[in-house]
C-alpha cells in the first residue's frame, strides 16, 4: 500500500524527523491548515460579528464559511444547529450545564459508558451533583462491547441522558451510536456523543446516528488547537439557556437582564476564535480531499501491522479487541513488569512519541484491571517503516530495562 508519502503535506514532519505516532492525543497539521489559519491573520483580522467595515466583515465571513464547512462534514440539517467551542471537552461541558443541569432532577439517572475519557465523565458527575440525578455506568467487555443486556439494563425508564464515545481513546473500538441512539429515543432520554476518537478516522452523519447532540475538537483533525464543535439538534438548543454569557451572545441587554442571540451564536460567548475555525475548515477540505476511504484503508493497514508485529513479542498484551478493524488506529499494550513510563522514555530515546499512563480514562483502566497502558496511535501520513521501527522498539524493551 502507502503509495503516497502524505508526510510531504505536514511542515513539522519535513523538518522533525520523530515518529510521530501519538495522534489521538493530537494530529500533526498539514501546510494547508498553517496557511489558512496564517492568511486570516494576515488577510482578515479584525473582530468578526462585531463591525460593519470591510475588514470585520471578511472576518465575520471566514468564520461563518469555516461553521458551513463544519455543517456539511458531519451532514448537520442548518448552520444553527453548529457550534463552537474550545475543545470536546467544552462542547460536553456546555450541554452538561445548559442542558443537563436545566432538565434533570432526583431520580434521574444519565447514562455513561465505562470506557469515557475523563471529559466525558466529569461533566456528568457535576451535573448530577447539581440536579440530584445519578451517573449510571454502563461496563463494557474486554474488547469494548456494550451488550444487548448492559444497554438494555443501563437504558431504563429513569435514564434521561446518555453519554457515550463513538470510539474509545483506548481501547479504539467502535460503538454502535445508531443502536443506541435508538435505546435512548425509546426511553425518552437524549443521546451525547463524543465523536473526539471517530471525526478524524470516519465519516460522520449525525442525522443517521440520530445524535441529539455531538462534540469532537478540531486539533485532534489536523485542525488547530482552541477550537471545537458542539453540534446540537435546533429544537434542543433553542430551548436550552446559555451556557456562558457576555458579548456577542444577546440581541439587546438591559440592567435587568438580556434577550439572547439567535443560534448559533447564543452560545458562543465573547470574542470568537475565527482564525482557529478557518483552520478547522481547512483541515475539512483536507480530509474530504484525501477521502475517508482513502484514510481508513491505510489506518486499518497500519494497524494490522502493528498489531502484527506485537502479536509475535512475548511479554507484550494489546488491550481491546483482536480485530484490527475495531481499534481506528489506536493500540495500547502493556509489556509484563514494564511501566509504560518507562516504555514511552526507551521510545523516546529511539524518536518514538506514544503516550503512556491512564489516558484520561482513568475508571475503564481501573474496571479493566489494567491502570496504566502505553498506547500508539496512527494517522494515514504514518508509514509501514515508521510501525516496523515502533514494533522493533517494543521488543527489545525488557532487554534494555535490564
Ligand atoms: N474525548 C475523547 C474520547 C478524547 O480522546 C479526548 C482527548 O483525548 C477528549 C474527549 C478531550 O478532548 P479535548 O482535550 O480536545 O477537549
Amino acid at each position: 500500500m502507502i503509495e503516497k508519502n502524505y508526510k510531504e503535506d505536514f511542515p513539522l514532519l519535513q523538518t522533525n524527523k520523530t515518529i510521530y505516532i501519538d495522534n489521538a492525543a493530537t494530529a500533526q497539521k498539514p501546510a494547508v491548515v498553517i496557511e489558512a489559519e496564517k492568511r486570516f491573520y494576515e488577510e482578515s483580522n479584525a473582530n468578526p460579528l462585531r463591525g460593519f467595515y470591510p475588514l470585520s466583515l471578511a472576518a465575520t465571513e471566514a468564520y461563518e464559511d469555516a461553521r458551513k464547512v463544519v455543517r456539511d462534514f458531519i451532514h448537520a440539517d442548518s448552520e444553527k444547529e453548529i457550534i463552537f467551542t474550545r475543545n470536546t471537552t467544552e462542547s460536553l461541558n456546555l450541554v452538561a450545564y445548559s442542558y443537563a443541569c436545566s432538565h434533570l432532577k432526583a431520580g434521574d439517572e444519565i447514562a455513561v459508558s465505562i470506557m469515557e475519557h475523563h471529559s466525558n465523565i466529569l461533566p456528568w458527575q457535576m451535573a448530577a451533583r447539581m440536579t440530584g440525578a445519578t451517573v449510571r455506568y454502563l461496563n463494557c467487555e474486554k474488547d469494548g462491547t456494550l451488550t444487548d443486556e448492559t444497554l438494555a439494563a443501563g437504558i431504563n425508564e429513569k435514564t434521561k441522558l446518555v453519554a457515550i464515545g463513538q470510539v474509545s481513546n483506548v481501547l479504539g473500538c467502535v460503538n454502535p451510536i445508531k443502536k443506541i441512539s435508538k435505546l435512548a429515543h425509546a426511553v425518552g432520554a437524549v443521546i451525547v456523543v463524543d465523536a473526539a476518537q471517530s471525526a478524524p478516522h470516519m465519516p460522520i452523519d449525525v442525522k443517521d446516528l440520530d445524535a441529539d447532540f455531538l462534540a469532537f475538537s478540531g486539533h485532534k483533525l489536523m485542525g488547530p488547537m482552541g477550537i471545537g464543535v458542539l453540534y446540537g439538534k435546533e429544537a434542543l438548543l433553542e430551548e436550552m439557556p446559555p451556557f456562558m454569557t457576555g458579548g456577542e451572545m444577546i440581541q439587546s441587554v438591559t440592567t435587568e437582564g438580556a434577550v439572547w442571540a439567535e443560534l448559533p451564536h447564543k452560545f458562543e460567548a465573547g470574542t470568537v476564535n475565527a482564525a482557529g475555525a478557518a483552520g478547522l475548515a481547512a483541515a475539512i477540505s483536507y480530509i474530504n480531499k484525501i477521502g475517508f476511504e482513502t484514510i481508513e484503508q491505510r489506518e486499518l493497514e497500519l494497524t494490522r501491522h502493528a498489531m502484527e508485529g506485537l502479536a509475535k513479542i512475548p511479554h507484550v498484551h494489546v488491550i481491546g479487541s483482536e480485530d484490527p478493524a475495531n481499534h481506528t488506529g489506536i493500540v495500547a499494550f502493556t509489556i509484563d513488569n514494564v511501566h509504560p513510563h518507562d516504555v514511552s522514555e526507551i521510545m523516546a530515546a529511539d524518536g518514538i512519541d506514544v503516550r503512556a499512563g491512564h489516558h484520561c480514562a482513568q475508571p475503564l483502566l481501573t474496571y479493566l484491571k489494567v491502570y496504566n497502558t502505553t498506547r500508539a496511535s496512527f494517522m494515514f501520513y504514518n508509514t509501514i517503516e515508521e510501525i516496523d521501527a515502533f514494533v522493533e522498539t517494543v521488543a527489545n524493551v525488557r532487554r534494555r530495562m535490564g
